[in-house]
């Protein structure tokens, strides 16, 4: 049996290859020497890989920014704006990454969206008319031969046909369907070129596989695949699928002549069925994806094994692998000194992850497995888990009713009292709420940690730094203000410190997109607030200025999303625990005298499950519900608004709507506006603020731009529904392009308000 990896995290065990980057862009490495470190980095993973026993390690799943982006590189899918640059073949990626502003150009980065379920983020692919597609890259052959030069056969991993073609934007007229033969065409080209090289087996990924399909998708897929496998040559082709099983063409997937067929035992909560109910062929080998590729706990070995034995009652030849890239965990529990022997025992990052492997491979072959000390072990730290409990938590739970979930009065009523009470002028301008995080910023907190200066130093300096922000502020004319959540380095690992039931890690960074990487709490015992978070900021920035400031709270979904949560109990009890929590606190900045609150669910549609028939039952019907705790207890004048990332909730309109902010804010910038169009048709009612510009570049957007941006938005939405912001937090922005950024937002908002 052998042991498969699908994809391996890239950023390094100490986020080596981000810093690297970050200094490449600043111009302090050169591009050799980029090159250099992260082969590097390469080679250590895959020796890794090597020393525990992994038969089919991945390569070509590192990457500068992003596989998507890889790939569309790799197909020559490059716009032809960024082509128009001139610059060489790293820059320009880097351009389409995030952005150009220089002396070649002015150009905004490619959009970006989450990918599937998880907190990672593709770069979308975009396609013109005149795009040609053809296998112009060479990135999978060169890290092919430079891992078989280290004595390394690896298993390439290439994003297949069918997800690149779905998830590409179209920017002409010509749609997936006029592409689908020049993309035959460039795969079979890396087949043949795969094999001449000697590789042994390629990875093509699917995930789209694990969505709902329609007919014509299934159709495009038996069409691509017997075409291109025609051209398999010698190699063995997987084809990987992960995110959850393959309902909609479990039947097409195994009549195709692939070698291996990769399948997710882990999401995928009919895979077992499928094959129970339709058999597996005999000829090809299936890839069990047994350990979790997503979460952060030591597998369960007797309740795999038993998954296993129950396969191969069906299945002729079995592999067994991770149920997705590990791309989505940290590194290694090692790294985790400070925690507890017993608690870090629980847990399995991405390298341990590849012993439970190499020991499920043992045991399998096991006969007497269950005397095997390697079981035991397993079974006995799986006893032993000492998760907390909190019994007013349950309480008060247990104790909740319908009311507790609805706020009055209605929307239309409260809309009126906050008019009289705000005064705000048509098209506020506001932000979202972080301001760049400066290394002043950082060393205050670091400082503060370290013991180096006291808590009444630390909240001198900030509260230095927050009347500085207020003033800036005041001085840009922006109407609603905000602290700038100067004491915050991560939005959910701030709350996370201040509630209990939460654990931290030091180094358990995980990529969230390009080189911004994120550290999730973890959820290990019951949420309880023990005393107030923010209320002393927030009420010290609001008594700096008679404008309102913005009480800045991360909701219960998106501390759950953003968090790595427990297993024992279930994600809606979860997160009610957490929304009485910031329910406590919305009530406390209220009662401080804060008239507007925003409870940030940045995240809220990234948990969405991938089938549509989930959505409710699954999640949505207690995420909203969470929401809706949170803030059902204000009075009518309070304010409360909410704010999401990425636009790409058209399809959930209506479940948006129901969590009854009063106003919600969100990225749609980089997605071209499309949302606003939705919002229009679907007769919203929360008031909005469409991101007018992108935060997540550097790029500096002009007055007339935005300008432009709001006139286009005021095509399809009333102005006393209308407010302008940025798309995000700017936290990530350095000084020198957030203020005249902002200048040029409040300026342009003038501009428009005079004409309206
Ligand atoms: N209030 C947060 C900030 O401004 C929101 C960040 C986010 O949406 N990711 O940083
Ligand atoms: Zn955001």
């Amino acid at each position: 049996m052998e042991v498969s990896v699908i994809g391996y995290p890239r950023i390094g065990a100490f986020r080596e290859l981000k810093f690297c980057t970050e200094d490449y862009f600043k111009g302090s490495i050169s591009e050799k020497q980029l090159k250099e470190n992260a082969g590097k980095l390469r080679s250590v993973q895959w020796k890794m890989q090597a020393h525990n026993g992994i038969d089919l390690i991945p390569s070509n799943d590192f990457s500068f920014y992003d596989g998507m982006l890889d790939t569309a590189v790799l197909l020559s899918a490059v716009p032809n704006r960024y082509q128009a640059l001139n610059l060489d073949g790293l820059d320009t990626y880097f351009a389409m990454a995030r952005g150009y502003q220089g002396e070649k150009g002015d150009v905004k980065a490619l959009s970006m969206r989450k990918w599937f379920n998880t907190n990672y983020h593709y770069i979308v692919p975009e396609m013109e008319d005149n795009t040609f597609i053809r296998l112009s890259g060479s990135k999978p052959f060169d890290e092919f031969l430079e891992a078989k030069a280290q004595g390394i056969l690896t298993k390439p991993v290439v994003i297949g046909p069918l997800t690149f073609l779905k998830l590409a934007k179209y920017k002409g007229k010509k749609q997936p369907a006029d592409y689908v033969d020049e993309m035959i065409r460039a795969y079979a080209d890396l087949l043949a070129r795969m094999d001449k090289l000697g590789a042994k087996w390629l990875q093509l990924d699917e995930p789209i596989l694990a969505t709902d399909l329609e007919k014509p998708d299934i159709v495009l897929f038996n069409h691509i695949y017997s075409l291109l496998l025609s051209h398999k040559g010698h190699l063995n082709i997987l084809l990987q699928t992960y995110f959850g099983d393959i309902r909609d063409c479990y039947t097409d997937v195994t009549s195709l002549s692939f070698d291996g067929i990769g399948l997710d035992f882990v999401e995928g909560k009919e895979t077992s069925s499928l094959i129970a109910n339709n058999g597996f062929p005999k000829e090809k080998i299936l890839f069990a994806g047994i350990v979790n590729g997503k979460n952060i706990w030591r597998n369960n070995y007797e309740k795999t094994l038993q998954t296993l034995f129950d396969l191969q009652k069906s299945v002729d030849q079995i592999a067994i692998g991770t149920s997705c890239s590990l791309l989505h965990v940290p590194y290694t529990v090692k790294a985790e000194k400070q925690l507890d022997e017993k608690i870090r025992n629980a847990f399995a990052f991405a390298q341990e992850k590849l012993k439970e492997l190499s020991d499920l491979k043992i045991l399998i072959k096991d006969s007497t497995f269950a005397q095997n000390p390697i079981f035991l072990t397993n079974t006995k730290l799986h006893g032993e888990t000492g998760h907390k409990f909190e019994k007013s938590v349950r309480q008060r739970i247990c104790e909740l009713n319908e009311t507790d979930f609805i706020r009055t009065p209605a929307f239309e009523k409260r809309a009126a009292l906050q008019e009289d009470a705000l005064k705000l002028p048509l098209l506020p301008t506001t932000t979202i709420g972080s301001f760049p995080q400066t290394k002043e910023v950082k060393t205050n907190r670091s400082r503060f940690k370290k013991g180096e200066i006291t808590a009444e130093q630390y909240r001198e300096n900030l509260r230095s730094m927050i009347t500085a922000c207020i003033s800036l502020q005041e001085k840009l004319g922006l109407d609603v203000l905000v602290h700038g959540e100067y004491e915050r380095g991560d939005m959910v690992e701030y709350f996370g410190e201040n509630l209990s039931g939460f654990l931290f890690t030091t180094q358990a960074w995980v990529q969230s997109y390009g080189t911004r990487c994120v550290k999730p709490p973890i959820i290990w015992g019951d949420v309880k607030r023990t005393a107030p978070i923010s209320v002393e900021i927030s009420r010290y920035a609001q008594s700096l200025t008679h404008k309102p400031v913005k009480g800045m709270l991360t909701g219960p979904v998106t501390i759950l999303n953003w968090s790595f949560p427990r297993e024992d109990v279930s994600p809606k009890e979860i997160a009610l625990q957490i929304a009485l929590a910031i329910r406590d606190e919305v009530l406390d900045l209220e009662a401080a005298g804060l008239r507007i609150i925003q409870v940030d669910e940045a995240a809220l549609k990234e948990k969405l499950p991938l089938r549509k028939s989930d959505w409710h039952t699954e999640y949505l019907d207690w995420a909203i519900s969470a929401f809706r705790l949170v803030h059902s207890g204000v009075k009518a004048v309070t304010q409360i608004h909410t704010h999401m990332c990425y636009s790409e909730f058209q399809d959930i309109l209506e479940d948006i709507d129901a969590m009854d902010a009063d106003v919600i804010s969100f990225e749609a910038s980089r997605s071209n506006l499309a949302i606003v169009d939705a919002l229009q048709k679907s007769g919203f009612k929360t008031a909005v603020g469409p991101g007018v510009y992108d935060i997540h570049s550097p790029r500096i957007p002009s007055k007339e731009e935005i300008i432009s941006a709001i006139e286009s938005i005021l095509q399809k939405i009333k102005p006393q529904k209308l407010w302008i912001n940025p798309d995000c937090g700017l936290k990530t922005r350095g000084e020198g392009e957030t203020i005249p950024s902002l200048k040029n937002l409040v300026e342009a908002a003038i501009t428009v308000r005079k004409q309206l």
